[in-house]
């Protein structure tokens, strides 16, 4: 049979990402890496990211308990962390027969551990803090006594841990909001034992002195600058995600001519316009103004029109291509950074959306 398979391809790098864990260790030497691999692991695939992931850190972060047995039903052992902890009580008792560690962020988390039997096998638990993101966690003056209460109870394995999240380490002009986060941190887990994390990727990179005993990188494994004005090559992370997806026509559009819905764009010349078999439903963004680059058979060309579902147009200008030559999306040349800026998104909205939409292919 020579049908073709819906056409979008997200091309995951496992070497870039081995490269990229390779750039956590060098940047926080001190630390253990506890690698994010929520979110079907930003849209590269939860299970064949933490396969490689498993043995390049030290654990593992998934966001619920269900992503945790899904690396648990996989085969993987190891530190898993579930950043959200468990929502009821199947949850916790999940997540204690299949060693899960879990963080402990609002009441119900707390009085569910005080009610569990554990046996011999107590949980190993991880208190968020909220530091100023306002999200989950509990307030600074809280941690002491929460602190010794879950410390003793008997579900509660020994080693309690410290977890707290910044709001605003992306932003070079916010340092003061991760200043006082630090601070905060630093009062209310005063005198308390127990290993400390505070860091996910853009205070990996700008913060060391909060990288603690444990740091939690997500968005530069993939290969994708966390930091506002900074690029992924500047800080010598590769991306790890290609789209990709053909030319399916060339067309010549007259002067005056509009293209695609709503006619937003007219051609103010004679356009030799190429149409790429992806779209919205593949997950690239709708939002992606006239002007995003694309790099087709090797020659940046930009978007023009809005994106349909599974189409877009670009100008190709003179770029000597066919239909059935390839266009990449982002991966290296157009960098996902620039595609998320012109989309007013950011990268990790794009990586999960394509990821999870476009057929994904390991090299
Ligand atoms: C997602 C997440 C991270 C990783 O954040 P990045 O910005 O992708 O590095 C770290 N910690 C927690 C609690 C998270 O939810």
């Amino acid at each position: 049979m020579s049908f073709l398979p819906r056409a979008a391809e997200a091309m995951i790098d496992l070497d870039a990402l081995r490269h990229n864990v390779g750039r956590v260790r060098t940047l926080a030497p001190r630390s253990r890496i506890l690698a994010m691999v929520k979110a079907d692991a930003y849209g590269h695939g939860l299970i064949a990211v933490s396969r490689v992931l498993s043995n390049e850190a030290d654990g593992l972060g998934v966001a619920c308990v269900p992503e945790g047995l899904a690396l648990r039903e996989a085969g993987l052992g190891g530190r898993v962390v579930v950043m959200q902890g468990c929502k009821n009580d199947d949850e916790l008792a999940a997540a204690h027969a299949a060693g899960l560690d879990l963080v402990v962020h609002e009441p119900g988390q707390v009085e569910r551990l005080e009610r569990y039997a554990a046996g011999a096998a107590p949980l190993t638990i991880w208190l968020k803090v909220d530091t100023g993101m306002h999200r989950i966690g509990f307030e600074p003056e809280e941690i002491p006594a929460l602190s010794a209460r879950l410390q003793g109870m008997p579900a509660v394995a020994p080693g309690l841990r410290y977890v707290t999240h910044f709001a605003c380490a992306d932003d070079p002009a916010a340092q003061a909001v991760t200043d006082r986060q630090v601070a905060r941190f630093r009062a209310a887990t005063d005198g308390l034992q127990g290993e400390r994390s505070l860091c996910n990727s853009a205070g990996i990179l700008t913060r060391a002195d909060a990288h603690a005993d444990w740091v939690r990188p997500g968005i530069m494994l993939y290969g994708a600058s966390p930091l506002l004005g900074t690029t992924a090559m500047e800080l010598d992370l590769k991306p790890v995600m290609t789209l990709q997806a053909p030319l399916i026509a060339i067309r010549i559009c007259r002067a005056g001519e509009p293209i695609g819905y709503g006619g937003v764009y007219t051609c103010d010349h004679d356009t030799r316009v190429g149409i790429l078999a992806i779209g919205y439903g593949d997950g690239y963004p709708r939002h992606a103004p006239s002007g995003t680059p694309v790099s087709v058979a090797g020659q940046v060309c930009t978007v023009i029109g809005r994106v349909s579902m599974d189409m877009l147009a670009v100008d190709l200008g003179a770029v000597d291509c066919k239909p059935g030559d390839k266009a990449v999306f982002w991966g290296g040349n157009p960098a996902v950074e620039v595609v998320a800026q012109g989309a007013q998104t950011i990268s990790y909205e794009l990586l999960c959306a394509a990821g999870s939409k476009a057929r994904r292919v390991y090299i």
